[in-house]
């Protein structure tokens, strides 16, 4: 029987609609500022997405463009800056930066608090001992997925492909969090397949067409797939083989529209969190 397909764009939507009923209710805008260094084109189209999704909640928002050359002195001084600003509640550093800039320099300049992205060593850390925090916009995305559709993580086999700090580890440790038996894999796991095989929900983060192929997913298993990857086409595509597991899953997430479109509603989720938890302290 073929799998039911995780729709992340109607997930997406609900979260956003959730977020704007709750701003509408409130005394203050939240607002995020997003700063970008160079021309990356691809970059600039996520900084975009990420302000109309804030017009689109009613937050307020500003786009700071800093050109290639500018020095990490002076980029760390703008997020000095925002850090002091009481309308400014998310602060986010859009990545990759320039090579001359160090990038955990910059990350861990933003103050926790207004830490959107959840990058911040204190962040990470929190998630580590399972307190209360920002979470990582991917991996929380995949959370709300699983919970929208009703899929227990409970006590369940999870497998995660991948061990980056953006996605792989947080999104282990969010499993682990909601009681999932969790193993992380990676490039020099021994017999990758077998592993893979004993998931009742397998997180592929890898970033290679077609890697996941239907050998190595369990009959019934539900498929969570994060890889963002153009195939010979140029065609947006994800790790895995879509047509092949999407006959022996039970649930899975297609590319595009599976765990893309939520990345960016949990932005904007983090944002409200963080203005909401910055209005109680002061
Ligand atoms: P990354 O930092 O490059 O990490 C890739 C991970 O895959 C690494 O841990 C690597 O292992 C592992 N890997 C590579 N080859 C492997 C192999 N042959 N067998 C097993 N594991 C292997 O990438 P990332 O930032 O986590 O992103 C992963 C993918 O998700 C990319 O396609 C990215 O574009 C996508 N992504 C999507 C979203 C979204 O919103 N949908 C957000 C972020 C990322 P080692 O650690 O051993 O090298």
């Amino acid at each position: 029987m073929a799998a039911i397909i995780i729709d992340g764009k109607v997930v997406s939507a609900s979260v956003r609609e959730r977020i704007k009923a709750e701003v509408s209710e409130m005394d203050i805008k939240p607002g995020l500022a997003v700063i970008i260094v160079g021309s990356d084109p691809a970059s600039h189209v996520y900084v975009r997405n990420k302000k109309r999704g804030c017009e689109e909640v009613g937050f307020n928002s500003w786009v700071y463009e800093l050109p290639e050359e500018t020095a990490e002195d002076e980029l760390l001084a703008l997020i000095d800056k925002l850090n002091g600003e009481d309308n400014v509640h998310g602060i986010l550093v859009q990545l990759p930066l320039p090579k001359h800039i160090n990038e955990s320099a910059v990350t861990e300049r933003i103050v926790p608090e207004k830490d959107v992205d959840a990058f911040h060593a204190v962040n990470a850390g929190k998630i580590l001992k399972g307190e209360d925090t920002l979470l990582p916009c991917t991996p929380a995305g995949i959370m709300e997925l699983l919970s929208h559709y009703d899929i227990p993580v409970r006590g369940r086999r999870c497998v995660v492909i991948g061990r980056s700090n953006i996605v792989g580890k947080p999104t282990a440790l969010l499993l682990l969090a909601a009681d999932g038996t969790v193993t992380v894999c990676h490039s020099k796991t021994n017999d990758l397949p077998a592993v893979t095989r004993e998931a009742d929900i397998l997180v592929s983060a890898v970033g290679i067409a077609g890697f996941v192929t239907a050998d190595m997913v369990k009959p019934g298993a539900v498929v969570i797939d994060v890889g963002m990857n153009r195939d010979k086409d140029g065609k947006l595509c994800g790790d895995v083989d879509f047509p092949a597991v999407s006959d022996i899953a039970s649930y899975i997430t297609p590319v595009p529209g599976g765990v893309g479109p939520m990345t960016i509603s949990m932005l904007l989720r983090n944002t409200l969190t963080a203005a909401k938890n910055i209005i109680k302290t002061n």
